[in-house]
This record gives structure tokens, sequence and C-alpha cells, in this order.
């Protein structure tokens, strides 16, 4: 058992206490023989174990789903007691925020002042789509010549929603508030690492009084679990969130089915640097931001490219405060920066590193393993920091870690241009006091999201998502987002 467990709160305690924890289908808690364990990454020690739901527990769920969402069900409700019901759900995670807090901390190797704005930005999001399906008229004429038209918008059914481990809970709310809001039922598989807090939430479901089978949690491997969901032909929508080689897989799977999928996939983001910025606030930035969860983090700048003029003292301000970070355990509040989700992802880290280097990147800031007392199993890595071609591996693959690659730029056109040279497209920064320039740089980059002077911005009401490599379906956040989860009729009679 991982040493920080004498720490939990005894809500936290007796829920972990009932490990091998069942997964949640139609109102039930659903057992298995089949068990996998979660651990703490800061300990590297065991939290509890999962039941390891199979393809038959996959079909009984979206049934469950199927019936949870009519005829008379959730997708019938008028929108505003759906909406009662929902706000009553928020009401509750809030209630258990702390707690909720803990379980995530503990299973994904999150600071806790970290993972409770997690369980924040879930409660916010599920309110923003709460309030914004109230909003929308279910009904629009369409003036259109000798005819009596009209539109009907309705939800589509079941949804089924795979995540990964590095925001469980926010993405679960990113993923199924909307849907939910505008009277679809899920279907969710969490990322294997990080069951707890998705198992958690159906607790609070119960307990808000969310009627059976409109939210469905099913925990088990990707390859088995997932992918019996991917392919379920009992979905009306699927929603994936991870890496572009599994998104594609389940793109190809839910595709045989001719259901459609919103892929949100991973990124490889630069942060352009002029020479007019303040160096000292930039660099405090940018090595907030990559060592920010451990650099595990899509969306994230991995790709600093800063101005030749101002190059060297960049580098060494951000040196310095990178190698400054205080890694240590996840519970301990002196900690800056905790372990990585699993020791896979910390060989993936320094393996970069080695390859990068092989490569011929120079090593500006060592990185490599590290090591935490009381956590000395923990999967903890070093900040590190790369320089040289972007044409390095470590500068064009995703790595996920608290890794930057530095590369410097003359022109704005030649800044662009090495911003572009990627097949990601998620999200990049500019920084300039100029901003005029920053504008059209900013229009300029190739990517679902452009931020100005700071990086990592998710004000609820602005679409995020990705292009290219880094996804499709429209994003997130935004009302495009809700209208997805409605599906359109028209109605015409002519006169
Ligand atoms: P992953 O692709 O390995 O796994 C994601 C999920 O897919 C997990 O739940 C996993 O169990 C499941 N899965 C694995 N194989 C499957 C299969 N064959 N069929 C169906 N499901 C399967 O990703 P990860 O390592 O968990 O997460 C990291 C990736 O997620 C990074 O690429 C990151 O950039 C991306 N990400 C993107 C966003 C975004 O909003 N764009 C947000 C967070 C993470």
């Amino acid at each position: 058992m991982s040493t920080q467990m004498a720490q939990l709160l005894p809500e936290v305690q007796s829920f972990l206490a009932e490990s091998p924890l069942r997964s949640f289908i139609g109102g039930e808690w659903v057992a298995a023989d089949e068990t996998l364990a979660t651990l703490d990454p800061a300990t590297g020690q065991p939290v509890a174990r999962f039941c390891v739901m199979s393809a038959a527990e996959v079909d009984r769920a979206v049934a469950a789903a199927a019936q949870a969402f009519g005829p008379g069900g959730w997708g019938r409700l008028p929108a505003n007691e759906r909406g009662a019901l929902l706000h009553r759900l928020a009401d509750t995670v809030e209630r258990h925020l702390p707690a909720l807090a803990q379980l995530e901390a503990l299973d994904c190797g999150k600071l806790v002042p970290h993972a409770t704005g997690d369980i924040q930005n879930f409660v916010a999001t599920l309110r923003y789509f709460t309030d914004l399906a109230q909003q929308v008229p279910s009904r629009h004429v369409i003036p259109v010549a000798h005819h009596e038209a009209w539109s009907v918008r309705h939800p589509w059914g079941p949804c089924g929603f795979i995540f990964p481990w590095n925001f469980p809970f926010l993405l679960l709310g990113w993923g199924t508030a909307p849907a939910l809001a505008a009277g679809n039922t899920v279907v969710v598989k969490p990322a294997e690492d990080t069951p707890l807090s998705s198992l958690y939430l159906g607790r609070l479901a119960q307990e808000a009084g969310i009627p059976d089978g409109v939210i469905n949690v099913v925990a088990g491997p990707g390859e088995t679990t997932g992918a019996a969901l991917s392919r379920h032909p009992g979905l009306r929508r699927m929603s994936f969130t991870g890496s572009p080689e599994v998104g594609r897989q389940v793109a190809e799977a839910a595709g045989r089915n001719l259901t459609p999928v919103k892929l949100e996939l991973g990124g490889k983001g630069a942060a352009l640097v002029f020479d007019d910025v303040d160096v000292d606030d930039t660099t405090t930035r940018l090595a907030g931001a990559i060592t920010f969860h451990s650099g595990q983090v899509c969306c994230d700048a991995t790709r600093w490219i800063v101005h030749e003029r101002i190059y060297d003292e960049f580098v060494a301000q951000v040196r310095a405060k990178m190698a400054a970070v205080r890694v240590g355990l996840t519970f301990d509040a002196e900690s800056q920066m905790g372990p990585v989700v699993s020791e896979k992802q910390r060989q993936r880290v320094l393996g970069y590193l080695e390859r990068g280097v092989a490569e011929g990147a120079s090593l500006v800031l060592e990185g490599g393993a590290c090591r935490v007392n009381g956590g000395e199993a923990g999967f903890y890595v070093k900040p590190a920091l790369l320089a040289g071609g972007l044409d390095n591996v470590a500068a064009r693959e995703e790595i996920f870690g608290p890794v930057a690659f530095l590369a410097r730029f003359g022109s704005e056109e030649e800044g662009v241009a090495l911003v572009n040279r990627t097949r990601y497209g998620l999200a990049n920064s500019v920084w300039s006091a100029d901003l005029a320039r920053a504008q059209r740089v900013a229009e300029s980059m190739v990517a679902g999201n452009s931020w100005v002077n700071a990086h990592n911005v998710f004000p609820l009401g602005v679409p995020y998502g990705g292009v290219n490599l880094s996804g499709m379906g429209g994003g997130v956040n935004s009302p495009e987002t809700l209208y997805d989860y409605y599906r359109s009729q028209s109605v015409v009679r002519p006169l």
C-alpha cells in the first residue's frame, strides 16, 4: 500500500477499502474475476485493484445507456428538468471535492492543489453546458416559399467516451458534460492507469439522483475494454482523447459502424518568443508550463523557438528556473513537480533524452531519473532542456514529460515556418510586446489554438481542439461542442 495513504480522508479510505473496485453499469456495481492494480506514481506502490470489464459487460453498459435514453427517458426529459439534475450532480461533486482531489492526486501523480483545480474545472464545465443547453431552441422555423418548414434538435442516444490518464476527471467533464446536457446517455472508459475518480463519479451520480444508466463507467485496458467500446454498434457518437496512434484505431472501429467520431489527440506545440519580451516573466511562465503536471499536458509548448538576439539570456534564465524546481511527493505541500504517471512513461521520457542526444541535440539541462525521499520507488524525472535542429526526434515527436527543445530564429517568417514544421496542430503561443505582430503570427500558426503572451489557456466558451495529427471533430468547451450532441431533423409541408 502507498505510504501516502495514511494522509487520506476517511471517505477516500472507505472507498479504496472496497478494492477490487467494481464498475458502474445501469446503476449497478459490477464485479469481475479479472482485476488490475492501480499504483500511486509518487511511491510506485499499489492503491487499489479494480475489476476489468469484458466485451459482454461493455455490451451491457451500452444496452443500459440505450434503455436510460428513451422512450420516456433522459433524452425526453425537458431541458430544465435535466438541468436541475445535472446542477445537483455539480453540487454533489463540489461537496466531495477534497475526496476527489485526493483520489486524483493519488491515482495519477498530480500535486494535490493541481488535482483540486481539475475537480473545480469539472464542476464549472458541467454548470456551463447545463446552463447553455437551457438556451438552445429545440425548434427552428425555416422561411422558404410555398412550404411550411422547420428543423428540430434531438439528442443522439448512447455516446461512448475513452479518456487518457493525464487529466482523468477534468477531461471526463470536458467530454461528457455537453453530451449529458443535450440529453444523451454516456458510457465512459477511463485509462487503466487512472480509473479511480471516474468510478467515484458513479457513486456521486447515484447520490445526486441521476437516473440509472445515464452515466456508465467501464474500467479495463484499452486493447480489450476500450476496443469493445469503440467498435460497439449501439453507440450513436464516439469520443476519444489520447494518442494519435490509438485515435486512428478507434476511428477505424467506429467508422465501420458509421458512428461519428471526435478525436482529441496529442501535440507538439511551440512557443515563438520575440526579442521584445520581458525575458524574466516569459521564462518563468514557460518553465511553469513545462513542469506543470510533469509536462504531461497535450497542448504544452515543447518547442521553444527563441529570437537569436535574446537566445543566450533566455536559455540562461530558463535553465536556472527549471533546475530549481523542487520535485517531490504529491501530498507534500513543498513539492513543485510530482512524478510522471508510470514507469513506462518514465522510460519513454528518458528514452527520448537519449535518442535526442544520439541524433545530435545538446543537453542544456541534463534531466534524467530523480530520487525522492519517501518515494524511492516512485516514477520521477527531473526537468530537462535540449537544443538543436528541429528535425531531431525529440523535437518532432510528443514526449509527454518535463522536457523542452530549444531552437533559435531570426526573421518573423522563419519563426512561423519553424513553428509550422510539424504534423501536429494542437496549440502554439506567440510572445511579443508588439500586439499587431502577435496577432499576425497567432493567425499564421497552423493549429486549433494560438495563445498570445500565455500558454495553456482554456476559458469556457472558446473552442479548444486540434487539427491534422492532433485531432478532428470540432474540439471541446464551446457552444459548437454542445451542438455536436444534437442531431438535426428537418420537417417540411408543401403549402
Ligand atoms: P493512449 O492513446 O495510449 O490511451 C488513451 C485511452 O485509450 C486509454 O483509456 C486507453 O486504455 C485507451 N486505448 C488504448 N488502446 C486502445 C484500443 N486499441 N482501443 C480503444 N481504446 C484504447 O493515450 P495516453 O497515453 O493515455 O494519453 C496520452 C495521450 O493523450 C497524449 O498523446 C496526449 O497528448 C493525449 N491527450 C490529448 C488531449 C487533447 O485534448 N487533445 C488531452 C489529454 C491527452
